[in-house]
């Protein structure tokens, strides 16, 4: 059979239906989520051009039949949808009309001139007929040679209800079928028909949390981080330090000008909890790629396990209330008033004003204490909470006669490293030696090298 399944059309023929981007799609969704639109069920109706329609749905998206297969097909592929076999139609090859009509004939000689009844045969001849022609004035006689048949089971017997070719005299059991289409009127055999499987739609109930939070939260989310400068991309492929490509589900970059920061946010939907193999694995990810600001949006909660890693892993756990709480707080950070040109150090005041017009909170000579229990100071801490993360920078001012030497860069990273401040700027003057300016590089210490602190004027 020439199958010309909807699924394999749909993928050739519109390729570039991205769900989440396609605003019918959506609607559909938000229809079926909100209990709108049930079944999509498909009608027969001969007068399209499909022959069949889901004029319900079709109405309500203001799709043609068509279209709204497309639709339907890539929420299957989605597994937002589960589609399940309605009918199959006959299409005629030639002109693609469903208007055909089934015919029999003779599997021997393909004539439509055939008939169905009782077969008798007459033994002592061979031949056989229909019992109808062997009828003549109340007797059976063999149309053959003339006899007349006498005792049924000596003479002649009955084949049962066969068919017969009234043009080759072949009987058989089964006539052969052949469609004829009655707009064009060409006559194709049954394997070379065209059939076009049917499909009824529903909706998907295991994926119901999952759509919630995609068409709600996470939207609102991706506008949050928007607002406050950040460039989104969802679903982000990027390559690791072991050369693997990861996949993350929102990746959320910003460029400050001196600190370029990306967020590695995981979204995790479970019907239940969300146990600890799938927080090991985003964290995982996260750590090979280098980032090392982890959110995570889980639905509904994570298990006790789970909760324990992240805490450990520094994950940034919210649950989908707390996505609330985050999303409603805080006003947008105005991000007209940011400089887009990249950062240039022309002063250690110019950079704190830089610092203070990004949005930062700065501490001078701040003391901290780090995760040995030691004291440390540090010449310029830079803050800034942007609701879903707080970013610090760790700026050391190294200044000597000679050029700065290894060992106070790694005194520096060290401290930074002790205090758990993964984001490192270092103003030296009047430079690095070169040992120590491979080893920042190494460590990712972002390095300006001066010849002054302060200009004046
Ligand atoms: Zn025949
Ligand atoms: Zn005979
Ligand atoms: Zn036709």
């Amino acid at each position: 059979m020439t199958r010309e399944t909807k699924g394999k059309a749909e993928t050739q023929d519109q390729p570039g239906i991205k769900i989440w981007t396609d605003e019918k799609v959506m609607k559909l969704v938000a229809e079926m989520l909100a209990g709108n639109i049930a079944d999509i069920r498909p009608q027969i109706d001969f007068t399209t051009e499909l022959g069949f329609s889901y004029a319900a749905a079709e109405k309500v998206l203001g799709l043609k039949s068509d279209q709204l297969v497309a639709v339907l097909e890539a929420l299957d592929r989605a597994d937002i949808l589960k589609k399940r076999f309605f009918d199959r139609l006959l299409r005629c090859p030639q002109c693609r009309s469903l208007n055909l009509r089934p015919t029999t004939h003779c599997p021997k000689c393909g004539s439509g001139n055939i008939a169905r009844g009782r077969i008798l045969e007459h033994i002592v001849c061979k031949y056989a007929g229909l019992e109808e022609d062997f009828v003549t004035k109340g007797r059976y006689t063999c149309p053959k040679c003339q006899q007349e048949l006498k005792t049924v089971g000596v003479d002649y017997q009955s084949l049962g209800m066969l068919y017969k070719c009234r043009d080759c005299d072949e009987t058989f059991r089964l006539p052969q079928i052949k469609w004829q289409c009655l707009k064009c009127f060409s006559v194709t055999a049954e394997d070379k028909i065209t059939e076009i499987d049917i499909y009824y739609y529903r909706f998907n109930e295991e994926k119901r949390s999952w759509l919630e939070f995609e068409l709600k939260p996470k939207l609102k989310l991706i506008d949050f981080l928007k607002q406050r400068g950040y460039k989104v991309t969802e679903n982000a492929a990027v390559k690791g330090r072991s050369g693997a490509e990861h996949k993350i589900d929102i990746l959320a970059t910003r460029d400050d000008g001196i600190i370029t920061y990306a967020i590695a946010i995981g979204i995790k939907v479970a019907g239940d909890r969300i146990e600890l193999g799938e927080i090991f694995d985003f964290d995982d990810k996260a750590y090979d790629i280098g980032i090392h600001d982890k959110v995570l949006v889980v639905v509904p909660e994570l298990g006790r396990e789970a909760e324990k890693f992240a805490s450990q892993q520094r994950i940034k756990v919210l649950e989908v209330r707390d996505l609330e709480t985050v999303l409603a707080g805080g006003a947008p950070v105005a991000i007209e008033g940011i400089k887009r040109e990249p950062f240039e150090f022309k002063s250690k005041s110019r950079m704190i004003d830089y610092l203070v017009n990004c949005g930062y909170e700065i501490k001078e000579n701040a003391k901290v204490k780090g995760k040995s229990g030691a004291d440390h100071s540090i010449d310029i801490l830079a803050t800034k909470d942007d609701g879903i993360v707080t970013h610090h920078i760790a700026i050391g001012i190294l200044q000597s006669e000679q050029p700065v030497d290894l060992s106070s860069v790694f005194d520096f990273d060290d401290k930074a490293y002790d205090i758990g401040i993964m984001d490192k700027v270092l103003v030296a003057l009047p430079g690095l030696t070169n040992e120590a300016r491979q080893f920042a590089r190494r460590q990712k210490i972002k390095v300006f090298e001066v010849a002054t602190l302060e200009t004046s004027g």
